[in-house]
């Protein structure tokens, strides 16, 4: 039996689960646009056209990756047709892990993570595991780590100098609670450059809700209001495990060694190719009528202006900027110097490549939106790599398990509700990098806001040394009196993050790009943060 793709009906290639409201009918027999079970595991049969063609992916984040991953495994395309191009000389953007214990760790990103990530879990369900045997994926693996060894906290919330608060409650009266539901009843469309200090009430941002929700994606109140819907649709499962943190899973290692590393090797294996030191900046486009195809690529290839041809038949997948992109980098010494403008990063920066889409059309959104405003996008995390002191004493008495013991630590971040930084802090699983000795544990703090001094260091936290951040974190925990000898067995590496929650800014519909914008034969824009 033959099985003829069908090519005369034009796919929803963009599914919208906020736009209406979803029903089954004559016109839609499809499951709902966000459901990822085991009904959308179906491989599209080729419709035969794929030989021949190459993809081009800008960015080799785990967006970049995915792209290339499903290319092959849904698109039926050869690994040897697909060239990944990154500005950097290493795979996964955002999700990063590296340093060794001499000079210091450092990761930008911790990492939360629950069952529903749908897409994330279908994909690593096809990737080999790199300490399991053949045939165990990275999902495998995961579900291994964690069945054995379940999430929870035991001081999510911590205030006065080191003692933890009652965080048992979500805090909520019932007026507060409906503020909520109203939201999620709330269409889309009505939510445009909404934040959510305009919406919530005084009384529901001091809630213990709040401070568990906030901390734990990084909310602004300045921030979208719109966003934070999305993410209570996205995460309401969550809710349950919220106080405690049992709802969410962690990585064995640090984000780069456990999702990174095993999907390059996957997709190398395969025959793509990863192209470093190369920053596209723009998209050469062929417009006839309402149809805009690219046909070049403009890059700096190890800073020399170079252009890259793109076939009529080929695909470009783009990224509409990068949330560490222009990061700043600070030691236990050194505080931090942004090198990014704080209302436009310039054109040195991977921003370029979308701002110069933008210039083009209305349908490639607005940047500016997401990038104009480094004080409202931009927050700072610090790696602490430490020697057994006082800091890893008060940390045992804060964990569920010995830290040294393989097992959950802290079991997620813990916030100090009184920090005038709105600071956290959370040591994951150890070893949090597979190289590292047994007597060292990696710690990452962050905080929410950058422009208050601290309780204890009279400066914003993105003036501040490491020593000093140091100073303000062992200040919550109630140890400062032992600051000496933490400073004297602990590393800090720091990292202002100036795009970290552009993602959050407020925006009204347009402002984003869509995934295929109106009219492009050949592009797809892949956006940050899933
Ligand atoms: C501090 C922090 C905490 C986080 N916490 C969580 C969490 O708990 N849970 C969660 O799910 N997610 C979390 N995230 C978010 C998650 O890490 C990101 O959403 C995800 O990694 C973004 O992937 P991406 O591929 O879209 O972009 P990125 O990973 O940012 O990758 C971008 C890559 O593309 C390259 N690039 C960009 N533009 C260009 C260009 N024009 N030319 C060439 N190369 C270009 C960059 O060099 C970079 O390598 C966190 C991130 C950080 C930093």
């Amino acid at each position: 039996m033959t099985i003829e793709a069908k090519s005369a009906k034009t796919f929803q290639v963009e599914t919208d689960a906020t736009a209406t409201f979803w029903h089954n009918a004559a016109d839609n027999t499809l499951p709902p646009p966000d459901m990822m079970g085991a009904y959308m595991r179906n491989r599209p049969v080729s419709a035969g056209c794929v030989p021949g063609r190459k993809a081009w992916i800008i960015g080799s984040g785990v967006a970049g990756l995915a792209a290339a991953f499903y290319m092959i495994r849904d698109g039926g395309m050869a690994g040897e047709d697909i060239t990944i191009l990154d500005a950097m000389h290493i795979e996964g953007g955002s999700l990063d892990g590296a340093g060794n214990p001499e000079d210091g760790y450092i990761i930008r990103g911790g990492r939360e993570m629950n069952w529903n990530y749908d897409n994330l879990w279908d994909m690593f369900q096809d990737v080999q595991a790199l300490e399991l045997p053949e045939g165990y994926s990275v999902l495998d693996e995961y579900r291994l780590v964690n069945d054995n060894d379940p999430n929870f906290s035991k001081a999510r919330l911590m205030h006065k100098q080191g003692q933890i608060r009652d965080f048992s409650k979500l805090g909520l009266s019932k007026p507060q609670q409906w503020e909520l539901i109203r939201l999620m009843l709330r269409r889309k469309e009505d939510l445009d450059d909404v934040t959510i200090k305009q919406y919530f009430s005084a009384g529901f941002l001091e809630t213990n809700f709040w401070f568990l929700w906030r901390s734990m994606f990084a909310f602004e109140n300045w921030q979208s209001l719109l966003e934070m819907k999305l993410y209570m649709h996205r995460f309401l499962d969550a809710i349950d495990g919220l106080t405690d943190l049992s709802a969410l899973v962690f990585p064995k290692y640090n984000q780069y060694d456990s999702f990174v590393r095993p999907l390059v090797n996957h997709l190398k294996s395969r025959g793509v190719k990863v192209q470093f030191a190369t920053r596209a900046y723009d998209l050469d486009m062929a417009v006839n009528g309402d149809v805009r195809t690219v046909t070049a690529i403009r890059a700096k290839v190890d800073g020399v202006d170079t252009t890259i041809p793109v076939a009529p038949d080929d695909v470009v997948y783009a990224l509409t900027g990068s949330m560490t992109e222009g990061t700043a980098y600070g030691d236990m010494d050194n505080a931090p110097v942004l090198e990014r403008g704080r209302h436009d990063p310039g054109d040195e920066s991977d921003w370029a490549l979308w701002k110069n889409l933008a210039k083009k059309s209305p349908i490639f959104g607005k940047p500016e939106k997401f990038y104009g405003d480094v004080d409202g996008s931009m927050w700072e995390s610090v790696t602490l790599t430490c020697r057994p002191s006082p800091l890893v004493d008060k940390l045992k008495e804060l964990a569920v398990n010995d830290p040294y013991s393989g097992k959950t630590v802290t079991g997620g971040i813990i916030t100090f509700t009184d920090s005038n930084w709105v600071m956290s802090f959370t040591c994951n699983r150890q070893p949090h990098f597979p190289d590292q000795p047994s007597d060292v544990l990696v710690i990452w703090v962050y905080a929410l806001l950058m422009d208050k001094e601290g309780n204890f260091v009279k400066k914003p936290m993105p003036a501040c040394t490491g020593r000093e951040i140091l100073a303000e974190l062992c200040y919550h925990l109630g140890i400062e009196d032992q600051l000496d000898e933490v400073v004297k067995n602990t590393k800090a590496r720091l990292a202002l993050m100036p795009y970290i929650t552009a993602m959050f800014m407020p925006r009204a519909a347009g402002d984003r790009p869509h995934v295929v914008p109106a009219g492009c034969a050949n592009l797809a824009l892949e956006r940050d943060r899933a």
